[in-house]
């Protein structure tokens, strides 16, 4: 039978989850969005919290960092609703109350999603208190992500890395403890020579050269940072330093296996809230939205409503999925790529739709309707754009490589 609930153990931090983003996030969120670069205070107060959460074990999965395959779980029987879903539950409700902030939030970094996926135990352990950004972009470099032109060289006398490059949009680039940053150890290799570094923040020769003026989420900082002969210890090449053909660029892109469902759920989030608030101001408007009768036979503005209702709820179901198989340590990234592509595109058009059927309070700073449409934006663009999500699908449904359909 399928069962279409959220499962109960979740149910509490789902519900924390919407609390603090109704009662701390909503609150600061058009403050911030105004005040473009300044540090969110407020989040401190919410990060000690989450962080006392994940000691006491309470609040598993409560973040990005919660995504790490449970290596235990083939000795257990039956199916895991664990940190993945748990993650994309509670970030989705998050982003109900702000994606910027979210994206702003200590400690809850993409960067920390990717240590989170490659990392092994005892870097895992030494990370396990970093707030990591993630650097993969460049001048040259955005889509074609296999193409980095960033380099890692070994140096033997000290045992460290030596990096030179530029990365440009990261997100949290200023504010994070440290930037995990995708690098090749070698150009003539290929793909499989990229490797992730964690680098801290006050390295010498890493240096945040600006920050970007943005659409949407204002509240975030995004930065270029360049890297000049900076040196990082051996051991925070995250995984294995082994450059394998075979393969290939498996090892980076199981990052994105992870990143992209967090992705999607934020976009789920945002365009939830652009779809609670307008079915109240249409009902104040006297259009009541009936789930109970088919869309032709109601107002317009509702039959819209229920159209993009739908949308949401599949951009939904995609992403509880690819978290879900996560979980299960099933292979997920053609559903990682699906759910992204869904929810980044669909969150974009609801939020937009939205703003159109709420007209003059939908496009005013009156309300929040506005900056969701672009706050939106941002997750059909990074991690991957709507088109290599759908690129990605079309491979792995066709069995074709990368070399064979570009
Ligand atoms: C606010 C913001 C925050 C960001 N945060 C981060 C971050 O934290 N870390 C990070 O590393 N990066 C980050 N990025 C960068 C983001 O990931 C890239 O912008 C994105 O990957 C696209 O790369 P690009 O901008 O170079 O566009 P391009 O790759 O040049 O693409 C331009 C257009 O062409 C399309 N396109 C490209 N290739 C194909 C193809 N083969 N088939 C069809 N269409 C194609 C793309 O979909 C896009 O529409 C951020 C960007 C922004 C705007």
């Amino acid at each position: 039978m399928i069962h279409l609930d959220d499962p109960l153990r979740l149910r509490t931090l789902r519900d924390q989850a919407h609390q603090v983003a109704m009662n701390m996030l909503r609150p600061v969120s058009r403050k911030y969005d105004r005040a473009e670069h300044e540090y969110p205070k407020e989040l401190d107060m919410l990060a000690a919290m989450i962080d006392g959460l994940s000691e006491s074990g309470a609040g598993e999965g409560a973040g990005a960092s919660g995504v790490r395959r449970d290596e235990q779980l083939e000795a257990l029987s039956g199916v895991k609703n664990g940190a993945n879903l748990a993650s994309v539950m509670s970030i989705a409700e998050m982003c109900w109350g702000d994606v910027g902030l979210l994206l702003s939030m200590p400690r809850q970094g993409l960067g920390n999603s990717a240590i989170a996926s490659v990392a092994d135990d005892e870097q895992l352990a030494r990370f396990k208190d970093t707030w990591a950004a993630m650097a993969i972009t460049e001048p040259g470099v955005g889509s074609d992500s296999a193409n980095i032109q960033t380099t890692a060289v070994l140096d033997p006398a000290t045992d460290c890395y030596v990096i030179n490059g530029e990365k440009i949009f990261v997100t949290a680039g200023e504010r994070a403890d440290s930037v995990v940053v995708w690098a090749t150890l070698d150009r003539s290799l290929g793909r499989a020579a990229i490797k992730s570094f964690v680098v801290e923040k006050g390295t010498p020769g890493m240096k945040v050269e600006r920050l970007e003026h943005k659409l949407g989420i204002r509240a975030s900082d995004t930065a270029t940072i360049t890297f000049t002969d900076c040196r990082v210890p051996k051991e925070n090449l995250l995984g294995t330093a082994e450059v394998d053909p075979k393969q290939g660029f498996a090892g980076a892109m199981a990052t994105f296996d992870n990143t992209r469902p967090l992705v999607a759920a934020m976009a789920v989030g945002v365009a939830r809230a652009s779809l609670d608030l307008t079915r109240d101001l249409l009902a104040q408007a006297g259009v009541e939205v009936d789930h109970d009768r088919p869309a032709q036979v109601q107002h317009a503005a509702a039959a819209t409503f229920l159209q993009l209702e739908a949308d949401w709820e599949g951009a939904r179901l995609l992403t509880l999925q690819a978290a879900w198989e996560a979980d299960n340590r099933k292979p997920n990234s053609l559903e990682a790529s699906m759910a992204k592509a869904k929810a980044g595109r669909v969150g974009s058009e609801i939020t937009l739709r939205c703003v159109e059927l709420a007209s003059t309070l939908g496009y005013s700073e009156t309300e929040l309707l506005e900056k969701w449409a672009r706050d939106s934006k941002i997750l059909d663009i990074f991690e991957g754009t709507q088109q290599i999500q759908q690129l990605i699908v079309a491979r792995r449904l066709l069995g074709l490589s990368s070399a064979e359909l570009k």
